[in-house]
């Protein structure tokens, strides 16, 4: 489970404004470790960014980029 300890969202700070379906270092971090969507209420994400994730990490399971059940790799 990831904590955030600051509801400060993470895209409006590094002033992303397209959230790429491809990058999957990104989304791994809003996502938990059963494959789950991060609320926005934990992740910090504002409403905005949180539509563009859940859009991005859809199309990324459907294209096989993210798993739909995720094993941590490290
Ligand atoms: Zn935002």
């Amino acid at each position: 489970m990831m904590i955030a300890h600051k509801k400060i969202c993470r895209f409006c700070e590094n002033r992303i404004f397209y959230i790429d379906y491809k990058d999957d270092r990104l989304l791994h971090r809003f996502i938990t470790e059963e494959g789950k969507i991060i609320p926005r209420r934990i992740s910090g994400t504002c409403a905005q960014h949180q539509r563009q994730l859940v859009k991005a990490i859809k199309r990324a399971r459907h294209m096989a980029i993210l798993p739909f059940v995720l094993e941590i790799v490290r």
